[in-house]
């Protein structure tokens, strides 16, 4: 609790000051470019939070693949759907200019669209990118979620799908509803499942074609993965809706 009120008050000083506090030498945040003395830690969460932009190491991990890998392409326009939009990554797609850039989430009233992710209010072939990490795991019907993100996904786009793994078989019960019990054997109040690795196949019933990449695909070599506190084991599925 103390670790939170902390965060929160750091979190309200300018953006600008908070640079200033935590300059250093020892990290570096891929996405504001933030040269660090650290990340932020928590003792009661395997978290690190970029002091400056508040990202976590997930979101570094995503970042540093858009742009290793030249996902995002200014010299080109494209049309990006972000749901449950972190602020440092949403940040950063909000000032690229050629970005047809949308953000969405059922509850969060920030969001330019607020829609079921089951029923996205889009044509079909709509997007060229679209980037939903750790959603899935809170959606009930995730079938169907799939299905529309592979709807409205162009032929040749790339959808980056994120959710929390744990070991090989996902787990599922919908007669649990009660957060605390969801809590005990799902690992959070909100979510209605814990996937595993065969995720793969559930994007593959969907419609995609699915690789799974890691940090060790990403990321230079361990001295990066530790100066830009990357995650070891999260995974981004990178989700086609051609066979690739
Ligand atoms: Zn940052």
């Amino acid at each position: 609790m103390t670790d939170l009120i902390i965060a929160n008050i750091l979190f309200n000083l300018p953006i600008t000051l908070r640079k200033q506090l935590f300059v250093g030498e020892h990290a570096f945040c891929p996405i504001c470019h933030s040269h660090l003395s650290g990340f932020l830690t928590a003792l009661s969460s395997p978290m690190s939070w970029c002091p400056v932009c508040r990202s976590l190491q997930r979101h570094r991990l995503i970042w540093l693949f858009l742009e290793r890998f030249h996902l995002i392409t200014p010299e080109q326009p494209q049309t990006m759907l972000h749901f449950a939009p972190e602020p440092g990554l949403a940040r950063r797609f909000a000032q690229m200019h050629h970005l047809r850039y949308v953000t969405a989430d059922l509850f969060d009233p920030s969001v330019m669209m607020r829609f079921d992710i089951t029923t996205i209010p889009f044509n079909d072939h709509t997007f060229d990118l679209i980037l939903c990490s750790h959603v899935l795991e809170h959606v009930p019907n995730d079938h169907q979620a799939m299905r529309e993100l592979y709807r409205v996904l162009k032929p040749g786009g790339i959808a980056l799908i994120l959710v929390p793994i744990q070991g090989e078989h996902t787990f599922e019960d919908a007669t649990i509803t009660d957060p605390l019990l969801r809590e005990r054997y799902f690992g959070r109040f909100d979510h209605v499942r814990t996937y595993g690795i065969d995720v793969i196949q559930r994007l593959q019933q969907a419609g995609f074609s699915v690789k799974a990449v890691d940090v060790k695909d990403i990321a230079a070599d361990q001295a990066e993965i530790e100066r830009m506190g990357l995650p070891p084991r999260e995974k981004i599925f990178v989700c086609c809706n051609e066979p690739g």
